[in-house]
């Protein structure tokens, strides 16, 4: 299979998880009256600063991108930066769809949870006939405040509209309400002009206001679904690979020997060396084998490890090399003692 072929497989199953996990959350929304993808740190932890923390959106794509990961491992594929562009696009998909559907939720729409193809009737038309850049509908803009608000839509225990069910005529509702209220604000022709300009500059200013928070909570939910897949993206890409094959290497066996003085270390690792640079790879392995101890103990300062990793596809052979020394925190890696090689032979301790 060709790497451009594993990459769709992989986006696809990542792209099947966090669908599937959106639509759940979205599902259970509405079930339990509570929002789920757009809960912020604020509604869970308090403290106003944490309401830019999208914390639904990000528990929805580290589940979502389990599936990225799960598929990429058990394929072995190094993913393309393309699959990182696919993340983004996706993310950006779905947090459009569950913040058009949150906001029917928000402005009362009910009744959506009693059958499947009725919930998946409401998500088509939420997200395809998308009300989010209704700013009006949205609470108003007051900068941080707002955010959270937004963030928090749902769990408001007031919604605006009384959810007849059907929350296109809630929405209708509502703006009617609003119009019939701003009627009689002013009586005489002169004041209701100034009224109405007001009221202009007013409503444009609460807009910009509006739009600019809501952009700001998308982006930031964007990002922050984005992030367990970019996290396993990172990781995937950071794990050592066949470049001809373009597949994460498989381990096929790590040994590792523990020496108490630097002499003895030296004098395997030199001879380790020494054969590893000659391409004599099977006798090194001998080599490291034959001295030291395979156990560590409180005796030990100085150890030694040979790692096999192997493409699966053509069979290639990693070896890696390296010294390391026993420090206060930990092992430590001894650089200039280091060796690393690839190879067509299936090397193998044994
Ligand atoms: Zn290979």
């Amino acid at each position: 299979m060709t790497w451009m072929n594993r990459n769709i497989i992989v986006v696809l199953l990542g792209t099947a998880t966090s669908v599937t996990t959106v639509v759940t959350m979205l599902y259970l929304q509405g079930k339990i009256g509570l929002p789920l993808f757009g809960i912020s740190g604020q509604t869970i932890f308090g403290g106003p600063l944490l309401a830019y923390i999208p914390v639904g959106a990000i528990f929805a794509g580290f589940l979502g991108s389990l599936g990225f990961l799960a598929g990429s491992l058990a394929m072995r594929n190094r993913p393309a930066v393309i699959a990182l562009v696919a993340i983004l696009g996706i993310s950006m998909g779905l947090v459009y769809v569950a913040e058009s559907a949150e906001l029917e939720y928000y402005i009362g729409a009910r009744g959506t949870t009693k059958s499947v193809p009725a919930f998946g009737h409401f998500l088509a038309v939420s997200a395809f006939h998308s009300r989010l850049y209704q700013w009006s509908l949205w609470q108003g803009g007051e900068g941080g405040e707002s955010m959270a608000s937004l963030l928090s839509a749902g769990a408001s225990t007031a919604p605006h509209g009384q959810g007849t069910g059907d929350s296109k005529v809630d929405g209708i509702d509502a703006s009617v309400q609003g119009v019939m209220a701003s009627e009689d604000v002013s009586k005489t022709s002169a004041g209701r002009q100034l009224t109405e300009m007001t009221e202009g500059v007013e409503s444009i200013g609460t807009m910009f206001k509006a739009h600019r928070a809501q952009s700001i909570l998308l982006v930031l939910q964007t990002l922050g679904f984005a992030l367990g897949g970019i996290l396993v993206y990172v990781h995937l890409r950071s794990i050592t690979y066949c470049k001809d094959c373009m597949l994460l290497l498989s381990k096929k066996g790590e040994k590792t020997r523990y020496f108490s003085r630097s002499r003895d270390m030296h004098l395997s690792v030199d001879e380790v060396l020494t054969k590893l640079r000659d391409k004599q790879l099977q006798q090194a392995i001998h080599a490291h084998l034959a001295k030291g101890v395979d156990h560590d103990g409180n005796w030990s300062e100085y150890c030694s490890t040979i790692e096999i990793q192997r493409c699966l596809q053509c069979r290639s052979h990693v070896m890696d090399f390296r010294a390391k020394h026993k420090e206060d925190k930990g092992w430590k890696s001894i650089q200039v003692l280091a060796f690393s090689t690839t190879t067509p032979e299936p090397i193998d301790f044994g």
